[in-house]
């Protein structure tokens, strides 16, 4: 990738070399014929590494006219990329391990270690960073290696939805080693496709040389056709999760009407909550500073002052003009008849203040959708429900006949 480099930049050098200098067709020493720099990033700072190629010296030599070129440059970075495998380790990680965005790796990366890198260029190497972790993952070294201990496997498919509406990824697993092993997005779940699928679960575990315990599923018929095909013998079983659906599906059912009918009949909360926003609205519109007065006296410094602070400080409100501000105008030593409104304003804002509050949580609970057999989403919203009714009993047991304080 094109990167300019500032004028003056202080490379740390690096050389290298390739490991075998012996043609490897005639077997002639072969000479540097050529050096190619390339220019990149690291955590050390900015780094030049220079490779020295090589060509056979025998014109008549089949190898002829081909340039070898040093095998260690690859273990510091890709070709032509302007950043180190180092960086983009770092990169990586910070994007998928601690989900930061790009802006918050180019700011980290040019304050801690002075990397200048634009956000597309970061867009891309972390576009390219699941490719590159899949391949490790995938390496059949690394592979043989992680399951060297272990005597059998046990494979697990499952077709899953990264978003809504995106396609479906179907994965599989081997659980002995809690592995993901790969995930094909398939356009349909027909037999065809999911049976390439399974194919390639054979290959891999032919590659390990392990054989297989058993399969588990949510037994669609075609994993279920597959699977017998490719692994005959093998049991079969439903995957613990989907088992517990299946058996409590009755349950769940009953679950989700409850869920609708509790969902319907909180809805109407919703009112309250729009007539308290009105109110607020009102009062805000009401309590407006009044037109800038002509500069003269105390009365130049609050014309300037934010709204939010003018109305209680600088003249007596009109009367129930400003509930608004009722919290701020009770330390005033204003007119008996003017304290009684604002007490009353005040009484009505920390009053809003509440029904909002509740209003939050009441929303919060009504958009969870988590829960599984086990502990169904209806169970769950009535439990949080009830929760937020105790609470409210709580309250207006505790301040019956007093002033509602903001707690
Ligand atoms: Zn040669």
């Amino acid at each position: 990738m094109a990167y300019r480099w500032p004028a003056g930049t202080a490379f740390k050098r690096i050389t290298l070399d390739v490991e075998d200098c012996w043609c490897p067709v005639c077997d002639r020493y072969m000479y540097v014929c050529d050096h190619r720099y390339h220019h990149l990033w690291t955590l050390e700072g900015p780094t030049q590494v220079v490779n020295r190629l090589v060509r056979c010296p025998d014109a008549s030599c089949a190898s002829r006219g081909r340039t070898f070129s040093p095998e260690a440059e690859l273990s510091l970075s890709m070709p032509r990329w302007c950043i180190g495998w180092d960086v983009f380790c770092w990169l990586g990680h910070r994007r998928f391990a601690r989900h930061w965005s790009v802006p918050q790796l180019r700011l980290e990366l040019k304050d801690t270690h002075q990397i200048r890198v634009a956000d597309d260029a970061i867009a891309r190497d972390i576009g390219l960073y699941p490719t590159m972790l899949a391949a490790r993952q995938q390496d059949p070294e690394r592979l043989a290696a992680a399951y060297k201990e272990i005597e059998a496997l046990v494979l697990t498919i499952d077709g899953l939805q990264p978003e809504k509406g995106h396609e479906t990824l179907y994965v599989v697993r081997e659980l002995t080693s809690k592995r993901v092993w790969f995930a094909e997005p398939l356009l349909s779940s027909a037999e065809q496709e999911v049976h390439r699928v399974v194919v390639l679960a054979r290959q891999w575990a032919e590659r390990l040389a392990k054989p297989v315990r058993a399969w588990m599923s949510d037994k669609q018929d075609a994993f279920v056709k597959a699977i017998a095909t490719e692994f005959p013998g093998i049991p079969h079983r439903y995957c613990q999760n989907h088992f517990l659906r299946d058996v409590a599906k009755p349950v769940l059912d009953i679950d989700s009407q409850a869920k609708v009918t509790m969902r319907s009949k909180v809805r109407g909360l919703r009112a309250i909550e729009r007539r308290v926003l009105d109110e607020r609205r009102q009062a805000v519109a009401s309590a407006s500073p009044p037109p800038p007065a002509p500069p003269q006296g105390a009365a130049t410094s609050t014309a300037a002052l934010p709204a939010s602070v003018t109305p209680a400080t600088v003249a007596p409100p009109e009367p129930g003009a400003s509930s608004a501000w009722g919290l701020l105008q009770t330390d005033n030593a204003l007119e008996a008849t003017s304290w009684a409104t604002t007490e009353a304003a005040a009484v009505e804002v920390a009053a809003g203040e509440v029904v909002l509050g509740y209003w939050a949580a009441v929303r919060g609970i009504l958009n969870d959708s988590q829960g599984g057999p086990l502990h169904p989403p209806g169970l769950r919203m009535s439990e949080a429900l009830q929760e937020v009714r105790d609470s409210l009993d709580r309250n207006l047991g505790a301040h019956k006949g007093g002033l509602p304080r903001r707690c």
